[in-house]
């Protein structure tokens, strides 16, 4: 069992950067160095615009993130959602390529959680319930008998208070904060949560989350941006192919909840180490895939917890040649591929969002953690500071 890190201190942009060459040609992907330029003047100021007003008065707004090669990153102050993401395909074309919507109350009424932090503990907790130096806690239970995201009113339905912060060379970011008050959704002790959306030159958007506690308390926060690399509005995403770098997974019981087993992959339909597309074997009968109406696990990336040293996993969409690598610290990353969507959620542009049409990669601490002694441990004290890195890099081939 080990802590969350905690030693990895908030503005370390630069050093996550210089560590993702090795990475970054292990997936045969090439980038510039992205602080390679020193004492360039000021970037142009992140644009800001209103996005509209919730039912019960309270106003949205959005921040543009854009850089000179064109990508832009649209971010909500409700939820701290990523509500567009627009980078270029092969041919020079760009798309929007992340599922959400046009009107911010759809984020409070319609959304599975689109583009949002999840918070404070992304996925599930079993029957909401664990118990920390010996005393129990009951959480909102919001999944049939569980706890899934944070609860009822989750870190996705608050409104984060918004800050651009300073930054030059060609890079844009952006730091959203909450106060999450003691006993809020049943957790214990006030959390000051903050996440900061940096998008450089070279297209990284790494995300950067820190939080400290006044009780101890457990956290687990992560990004759920469902992302379709063809376009939000293309249909589905089997064709895209996976690479996962994970020997194991962690198997689950009818609930989603962790059997407390890390299985191998290895033959199984679970088997991403090797670069496949997402439909290949996402019918086949094995029993995780029915349990989970296809994928919905979390993978034991490997190896673990390693400061963005190493791409976690990568994507391409062959016929935009659009592709997505991640980098990140965290120990899991939930591999969701978009199996509850089913037709009913109208969102942007009025695009219709059907089965599979959107799937996430939610970098994250091992669902119901709290309660499996021998996952990496997810508790947080008031001496530390949690603090965990993703990053985003969006390419073409
Ligand atoms: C979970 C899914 C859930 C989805 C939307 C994912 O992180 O693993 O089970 O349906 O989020 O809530």
């Amino acid at each position: 069992m080990y802590k969350i890190k905690h030693k990895i201190k908030h503005k370390r942009l630069n050093k996550n950067i210089a560590t993702l060459a090795t990475g970054l040609l292990l997936f045969g992907v090439s980038i510039m160095p992205a602080m390679a330029t020193e004492g360039n003047n000021m970037t142009q100021q992140i644009q800001t615009k209103d996005f509209g007003t919730l039912d019960d008065g309270r106003k949205v707004t959005q921040y543009l993130l854009e850089n000179k090669l064109g990508t832009q990153v649209s971010i909500i102050n409700l939820g701290a959602v990523i509500s567009e993401l627009h980078t270029i395909d092969k041919k020079g074309n760009f798309a929007d390529i992340v599922l959400g919507f046009d009107n911010p109350q759809q984020y409070l009424d319609d959304s599975p959680y689109f583009g949002a932090v999840v918070g404070r503990y992304g996925n599930r907790i079993a029957n909401g319930k664990f118990s920390l130096d010996g005393k129990n806690y009951q959480l909102d239970t919001n999944n049939d008998k569980n706890h899934l995201h944070g609860g009822i009113v989750g870190f996705d339905k608050r409104l984060w208070q918004a800050k651009i912060n300073q930054t030059k060379d060609d890079t844009q970011s952006l730091t959203l904060s909450l106060l999450s008050k003691d006993g809020d959704q049943g957790y214990p002790g006030t959390l000051t949560v903050s996440v900061t959306y940096t998008l450089t030159a070279d297209n990284l958007l790494t995300i950067d989350y820190q939080a400290t506690t006044d009780k101890t308390t457990v956290i687990n926060l992560t990004q759920h941006s469902y992302f379709n690399l063809a376009g939000h509005n293309s249909g589905d995403i089997l064709n895209h192919q996976l690479q996962l770098n994970a020997k194991q997974f962690i198997p689950t019981d009818r609930t989603a909840i962790p059997t407390g087993e890390l299985a191998e992959v290895a033959n199984t339909a679970f088997d991403f180490s090797q670069i496949k597309t997402i439909g290949r074997d996402i019918n086949s009968d094995e029993q995780q895939l029915i349990f989970g109406k296809g994928y919905d696990h979390n993978w034991v990336l490997n190896p673990r917890n390693k400061p963005l040293s190493q791409a976690a996993m990568k994507v391409v969409e062959p016929r935009s040649g659009r592709t997505l690598t991640i980098y990140t610290d965290q120990p899991g990353v939930q591999f969701y591929s978009g199996n509850f969507l089913d037709g009913t959620i109208i969102g942007k542009n009025k695009a219709v969002y059907h089965h599979r049409n959107g799937f996430c990669l939610e970098t994250q601490h091992f669902p119901d953690s709290p309660n499996q002694a021998h996952f990496p441990s997810t508790r947080l004290t008031p001496e530390e500071t949690y603090t965990s890195s993703t990053i985003f890099s969006f390419g073409v081939q």
